[in-house]
């Protein structure tokens, strides 16, 4: 007999890995409001806290007066709105590169832009621990795949090596972020660009986490290593310290007219509402701005004072994403609850999103906590006893 959904909750139930949906009734901010609580906010991607940064909702209420709130159709169908083309003007030079494409979110911009390079014929290389966006998109493309462990250079070059011994005509792209979603770590970007330029690999850089944090100007990984024209496809996301939503991929002027051409969740999909991408575009020019210089410094001045008082992080930290490893899921599951009974929201980060047994608490920072507000985590933190696992 087939199975029931009640039985593939029940499963999931006994083995810690049930999900649910939280209500939060107020903006991503340090505090939030959980129906009728408050509690610390520490799992926002919000990095800078521009989410609710009133310079930003006055650019979006004033392009709802102007453009209205829907987008019509997909831009190839109904005409493309001015804020979309001025917010990919940005973004190219924001990033350095001839041409930008904005996409409805990462997930869709990374669905339409691998598909869309590589197909059947051809080769991906991936690190383990890349993000669903960019599986899923490498999945959907049919090509032959190959993992690397997580940011280890010899396995990827085996891999390069294959690849062009054993298809020697096909596209080979390899795939990797700038700084892991789930481990707060970065790749080593400067021996991967020489690695792939060496084998006529193509790169594929999600900068989802390095945007607004890394960089001069905040312009993330690849800009900070000069590095931007050896990529052929920077790839990210407006939704994290840019505070508002949207994915976007950055490159050559004939990368983007392809993807414009053949990105199915570009071509299929309705553009993102005008006053979305209004805001996105405001987001960028304050990230850019000595505003947004004073955020990051206050970003990284709340990084390096939790990572010091918490023993838990075994190196430097490399970005806003500090996880506490545990490893059992119910253990991260029960340290989660435990600091939501102080007040604290702090995710259990659970497989299938990292992998079995490697389950974690992810907490992230936002240049708006304030030292009371990491003592009160730390305190809290301290209070759990873990025994935290090896990285
Ligand atoms: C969050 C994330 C995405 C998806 O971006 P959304 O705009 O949230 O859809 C893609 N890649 C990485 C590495 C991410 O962390």
């Amino acid at each position: 007999m087939a199975r029931t959904i009640e039985a593939q909750l029940a499963e999931l139930r006994a083995r810690s890995l049930y999900r649910r949906l939280r209500e939060i009734d107020s903006p991503q901010q340090p505090a939030v409001e959980l129906v009728g609580r408050t509690l610390l906010n520490f799992s926002s991607n919000d990095y800078l806290g521009l989410a609710r940064e009133p310079a930003l909702q006055e650019v979006a209420c004033a392009a709802v007066q102007k453009y209205g709130v829907g987008a019509g159709a997909s831009r190839l169908v109904c005409g493309t709105l001015s804020p979309h083309m001025r917010l990919e003007e940005q973004l190219a030079e924001f990033k350095q590169t001839p041409a930008a494409l904005t996409f409805g979110s990462g997930y869709a911009a990374a669905l339409g832009t691998i598909p869309a390079l590589v197909g059947r014929d051809d080769v991906i290389i991936l690190d383990r621990l890349a993000h669903a966006s960019l599986i899923d998109g490498a999945r959907l493309s049919g090509a032959t795949m190959r993992v690397y462990a997580h940011n280890h250079l010899g396995q990827l070059e085996s891999h390069l090596h294959w690849a062009r011994e054993h298809h020697p005509d096909a596209r080979v792209l390899v795939i990797t972020e700038s700084v892991f979603s789930m481990d707060g770590d970065r790749s080593p970007l400067r021996e991967i660009v020489e690695m792939k330029s060496r084998h006529g690999a193509w790169l594929l850089l999600d900068e989802a986490h390095a945007v607004g944090v890394i960089g001069p100007q905040g312009a993330g990984l690849a800009a900070e290593s000069g590095l931007g024209l050896e990529i052929e496809v920077q790839m990210g996301t407006m939704s994290k310290a840019l505070g508002v939503s949207g994915g976007y991929v950055a490159g050559s002027r004939k990368l983007i007219d392809l993807l414009v051409n053949r990105a199915r969740s570009f071509v299929y999909s309705t553009a993102p509402p005008p006053a979305i991408a209004a805001a996105a575009g405001a987001a960028i020019a304050f990230v850019r701005s000595p505003d947004g210089a004073q955020r990051r410094v206050a970003l990284w001045k709340n990084i390096r004072s939790l990572a010091a008082s918490l023993p838990l992080f075994a190196k430097e930290p490399q970005s806003a994403i500090l996880p506490i490893m545990i490893g059992p899921e119910e253990t991260a599951t029960a340290a989660s609850e435990h600091l939501l009974e102080r007040g604290i929201l702090a995710p259990a980060i659970r497989y299938p999103t990292v992998a079995r047994g490697r389950a974690r608490l992810r907490l992230t920072l936002s240049a708006l906590h304030t030292p009371e507000q990491i003592a009160t985590l730390v305190e809290a933190v301290r209070r759990l006893h873990l025994h935290q696992e090896a990285a």
